[in-house]
């Protein structure tokens, strides 16, 4: 077995929302970074963020402005996998498409060192799947930041099933490293979190599906019945309904159980475009200065 070597240097794959808060926890807290997406236009975006971001927290008294010098500082931007030969640890945190993931670790890997870690953010797709299309299951796991990086206090970290035990040590000690806290999951559909969190998002799409409450009732129910700090509609429309469609439907397939059935509502806002935030209408309208409940 191969000994994993002290992670120091940390490559991200993926400049989205999740890469690019990653990026920005490990470069805060010291490691040396290097972030890779598919344009420099893409990266420019992103690196534009985390600068605003580490602003506001130096304005709010959160960072020194040393501090956050010292973060930048420890960004480096890439369209290519040349220089992650350097490496201990990559995070793999492109878009959730299994194609995708495969076609990145295909240019990736001949760029790693052999004892270097691969570790993917990948929020449904078998991690044991994904480290079989790998040159290194024993050094490929789960490793599943919630959304947003900076501000949510867990990482969910899944072991495939050929993950060895010093690969899950070193990945743990950087969760520890990056002030979180780590569970970790066998690899079973949709792991821990979401297993449990969104057929709970499905079934407050199933009751508004049925007139049982309006989008207000429900929100309005689990944040004072159950002291949810966000509704469960309000919260879809924060994780994208896309996403929780995807999620869903990786449930229902991997389980083969009726169960895990996408609600007809939740699909249809899907196909209208309607993803929540990000698209500006979900379960709320967000064209105006406060969200507005739909229905
Ligand atoms: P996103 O769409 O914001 O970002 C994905 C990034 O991947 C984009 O910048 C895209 O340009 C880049 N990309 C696509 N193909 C690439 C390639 N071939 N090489 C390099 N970069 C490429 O998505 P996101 O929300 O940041 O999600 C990324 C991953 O994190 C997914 O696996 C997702 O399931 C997971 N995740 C998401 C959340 C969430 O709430 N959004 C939470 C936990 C985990």
């Amino acid at each position: 077995m191969m000994k994993s070597v002290k992670i120091q240097k940390i490559g991200i794959v993926g400049a989205g929302q999740m890469g690019n808060g990653i990026a920005q926890v490990c470069a805060q807290c010291g490691y040396s970074v290097t972030l890779a997406d598919i344009s420099e236009a893409v990266l420019e975006k992103a690196i534009k963020g985390l600068h605003g971001r580490l602003q506001r927290l130096v304005e709010k008294e959160r960072l020194t402005q040393n501090e956050m010098e010292s973060a930048i500082a420890n960004i480096s931007t890439t369209t290519d996998y040349a220089g992650f030969g350097a490496c201990d640890l990559v995070i793999e945190a492109a878009t959730e498409n299994e194609a995708i993931k495969k076609s990145i670790f295909e240019k990736l890997i001949p760029a790693l060192r052999d004892d270097a870690i691969l570790a993917t953010n990948t929020s449904s797709i078998s991690i044991t799947r994904l480290a079989a299309a790998t040159d290194r299951p024993s050094r490929f796991m789960g490793m599943h930041f919630m959304n947003p990086v900076p501000v949510m206090a867990l990482v969910e970290l899944i072991r495939g099933i050929a993950t060895d035990d010093d690969t899950y040590t070193a990945v743990n000690d950087v969760v520890t490293k990056l002030e979180k806290t780590s569970i970790t999951s066998e690899d079973f559909p949709a792991f821990i979190v979401n297993r449990i969190l969104v057929p709970m998002l499905n079934e407050a799409v199933y009751v508004l599906q049925e007139g049982v409450g309006g989008v207000a009732d429900i929100d309005g129910a689990m944040k004072l019945g159950a002291h949810h700090p966000m509704g469960p509609l309000e919260l879809a429309d924060f994780i994208g309904l896309d996403t929780c469609l995807s999620i869903m439907q990786v449930l229902y397939d991997g389980m083969s159980d009726s169960k895990y059935r996408p609600c007809p509502l939740l699909v249809k806002y899907v196909e209208a475009g309607w993803l929540g935030r990000k698209s500006g209408r979900g379960f709320y309208d967000y064209s105006g200065d406060k969200p507005v409940a739909t229905r």
